[in-house]
């Protein structure tokens, strides 16, 4: 495990076919024709996928793999694997190692267990997956040895999508498409691919195994359903960027070490703002492949977590009164010779291009600021948007001063040409000036925010898989620019045309940039005024899935068909109804078998020492004890009802059949709201019962005893 800093270049990556295995091992022609398809998307000659396949397994072997596996990522939002392994039966009856290009290509692993969201019947099982080439292929080593792990797409025999790399990669194929457009308008000629680019910053907390383990509500739905606050919480901000635990570093050398052989970029690490809370991220790459990276990324905290007598929460919202975490999605689009296209830039002609594509990102975040809100919706997030800590669930865009401040010359001006006070900022379509690169200062409650050369989606939930968020914006952004290409493609007056576009766009979206404190009261009531949506619940935001808007935009640029979202609609619902449903499970099991019987022992023991000490026979104040009865017995019987309420609440919902989203209502309106009252008495009762009689570890041990 040991890496010495010399050692890292040896490392990172050992563990990839990446570009310069295939280099050194493929045949030129195979090589060149498969990056030919990596980088320009053309489509793959089974030819060429069989040479690759066997140069593939026989680097694999050499690593000492036996097994290899078609990875995918269904709708579960955690990854999927099947091990087959190489081997071969041979006539004299031994084996040998094989592994063919139909093999690397496609596998068809039995699909009837995976959510589908009425895409296809059990008795419909057959799936397929194929071969992703645009996202390398790894070796994954644990218990079971080494594994050749093989990046696909997961569809059903009819070819709906039922993962959530599929739509990834139409959406990033729709975004270039469109983008190109754009560009050729603006003269340039040598890009022929535009990618979109992600650098996810994962937020997670570590707490002690032994502890997690004494916790049902942590190990079965991922956060704590009961807790009373800890005399120390997160108010003396110690713990933000302070000195890491011998501990947490241990573990976190451990961590990069795993990522950087798998080629993860694990580039920052550091303490958040809640104690046990903690940070990563690595350097961008393209949407598919970060996407690829967080699972593992995600799988390797887990995994190096428990080596280290710790566990890892992804949880949004593990700790109540305690700061949850979320993913900081930053997102840019570049070309494939390499230039950001939400740089501002130096020269002027790519000055006009800039703000173009950075028009076109504000227009598409208030035309469809709905979508966005659903991309970061799920029952742990519903803890935290709006909930002062996160930003709030109203979508708006911070620009910062000086972006700000151009569009507001741009609105002003109209014309051609114009220039700000002192000259400094010229507004003019070819003869806009260089703007300054570091804009303004930073804004952390904005859901989405632009950071000198790349937005900042705020709001991406901490345990979810990256795809649905960029899916959407790599969308929204292709159908912007496709309506920016329509109109200046048929433009007699390109650069008079381009004015007037930036001009429409600041006057109809302006109400979407918002610069001031995304926490605040105010900030709601502005919105509102706006007409912002403020869409405040995950079930609420489901629909807009299926709206008539979402169905128009996802099959005009091919990402989904209505079919494939009606499907998606099921499955978030479905997945919102079982999430809390466990979680009132959960809760009813430690109330009823771990608290109740705790706090009748604890009543025992003080009507015990009352009759004790009235039997002792000395005229000596037993009202305290009186009174400490008085109190836990009070709020026991309420505790005791509440959890009747929650019974009764929580069978009715599971009974309920036909309508999800009725039942997703129920769910959130009824059993959600249950849980809160029954949590209330709970926590009270942990604060009054003797501390050696509590059955399960503490807020103050799980979050400050790593
Ligand atoms: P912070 O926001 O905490 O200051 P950084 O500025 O280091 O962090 O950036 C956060 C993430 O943004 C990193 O993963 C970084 O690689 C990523 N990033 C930087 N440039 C781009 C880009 N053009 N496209 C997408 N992500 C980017
Ligand atoms: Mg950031």
């Amino acid at each position: 495990m040991k890496c010495e800093a010399a050692k890292l270049t040896d490392v990172f990556g050992s563990n990839v076919f990446n570009d310069a295995v295939m280099r050194e091992r493929l045949p030129k022609a195979t090589y060149k024709a498969l990056k030919k398809t990596i980088d320009e998307g053309l489509p793959l000659d089974p030819a060429v996928a069989e040479v690759v396949a066997s140069a593939m397994k026989d680097w694999a072997i050499e690593k000492g793999a036996t097994h290899y596996t078609h990875w995918f990522q269904p709708m579960t939002g955690v990854t999927a694997e099947k091990h087959d392994s190489f081997i071969s039966p041979t006539a004299e009856g031994k084996v040998i190692m094989e592994f063919s290009g139909k093999e690397l290509i496609k596998g068809e692993p039995d699909a009837s267990s995976f959510p589908s969201g009425g895409l296809r019947a059990t008795f419909e099982a057959r799936g397929y997956t194929t071969w992703d080439c645009t996202s390398p292929a790894f070796l994954k080593e644990d218990a079971a040895g080494v594994t050749l792990c093989i990046p696909t797409a997961f569809c059903s025999y009819t070819g709906e999508a039922l993962d959530k790399k599929t739509p990834l990669l139409r959406s990033m194929e729709a975004l270039s498409k469109q983008a190109l457009r754009v560009l050729r308008l603006f003269g340039n000629t040598t890009a022929t691919r535009v990618i979109s680019t992600v650098g996810p910053e994962q937020e997670y907390f570590l707490v002690d195994r032994e502890l997690y383990n004494k916790r049902k509500d942590l190990v079965f739905t991922g956060r704590t359903l009961f807790g009373a606050k800890p005399p120390k919480g997160q108010e003396l901000e110690d713990h933000y960027f302070g000195t890491l635990k011998e501990r947490i570093s241990a573990f976190m050398k451990e961590l990069n070490i795993e990522l950087w052989k798998l080629g993860v970029s694990a580039k920052t690490q550091h303490n958040e703002v809640a104690p046990a809370q903690h940070e990563i991220a690595p350097i961008f790459s393209t949407t598919n492949i970060a996407t690829d990276h967080n699972q593992l990324t995600m799988e390797m905290l887990k995994k190096v977590a428990a080596r280290h007598g710790l566990a890892c929460l992804l949880h949004e919202k593990p700790f109540a009164g305690i700061n949850g975490s979320g993913k900081h999605n930053n997102w840019s689009m570049s070309t494939n010779d390499g230039q950001n296209l939400l740089d501002p830039g130096h020269t002027p002609h790519e000055n006009a291009q800039f703000l173009v594509f950075l028009c076109a990102v504000i227009k598409a975040i208030d035309d469809y600021a709905e979508l966005l809100r659903v991309s970061a919706a799920n029952p742990g997030n519903d803890h935290r948007l709006g909930a002062n800590e996160a930003p709030p669930a109203i979508i708006s865009v911070f620009l910062g001063e000086q972006l700000t401040d151009i569009l507001e010359q741009l609105e002003v001006a109209g014309t051609a040409k114009s220039s700000k006070q002192g000259g400094e900022l010229k507004i003019g379509v070819s003869t806009l000036p260089a703007l300054p690169k570091d804009t303004t200062d930073r804004n952390r409650t904005s859901p989405f925010a632009f950071t000198g050369n790349k937005f900042e989606f705020r709001m991406v939930p901490s345990s979810a898989s990256i795809s649905g968020p960029n899916v959407v914006l790599n969308t929204i952004v292709a159908e912007t620019l496709c309506q920016i290409a329509d109109r200046l493609e048929g433009a007699s007056d390109f650069n008079a045309e381009v004015q007037a576009l930036l001009k429409e766009i600041v006057v109809n979206h302006k109400r979407v940039i918002f610069n001031g404190n995304g926490y605040s009261e105010e900030w709601v009531e502005e919105a509102e005024r706006r007409g912002l949506p403020n869409i405040k619940s995950t079930v609420e935001a489901i629909p807009y899935l299926i709206s008539e808007k979402s169905i128009k935009l996802f099959e005009k640029h091919k990402v989904f068909s209505s079919t494939e979202l009606h499907s998606r609609y099921e499955i978030h619902l479905e997945n919102y109804i079982k999430q809390i449903n466990i979680e009132a499970l959960t809760m009813l099991d430690m109330a009823k078998r771990q608290i109740l019987p705790a706090v009748v022992k604890y009543t025992n023991e003080l009507a015990s020492s009352i009759n004790a000490v009235k039997a002792a026979g000395v005229d000596a104040d037993i009202s305290v004890q009186e009174e400490m009865l008085r109190e836990v017995s009070a709020t026991l019987v309420s505790f005791k009802k509440n959890i009747a309420t929650l019974e009764k609440v929580t069978a009715e919902a599971a009974n309920m059949h036909g309508d999800t989203y009725k039942q997703a209502c129920f769910y959130r309106d009824e059993v959600f709201a249950a849980m809160g009252r029954l949590r209330v008495d709970g926590d009270k009762l942990e604060t009054l019962v003797d501390a050696a009689l509590w059955p399960m570890p503490t807020y103050a041990e799980l979050l400050f005893y790593v």
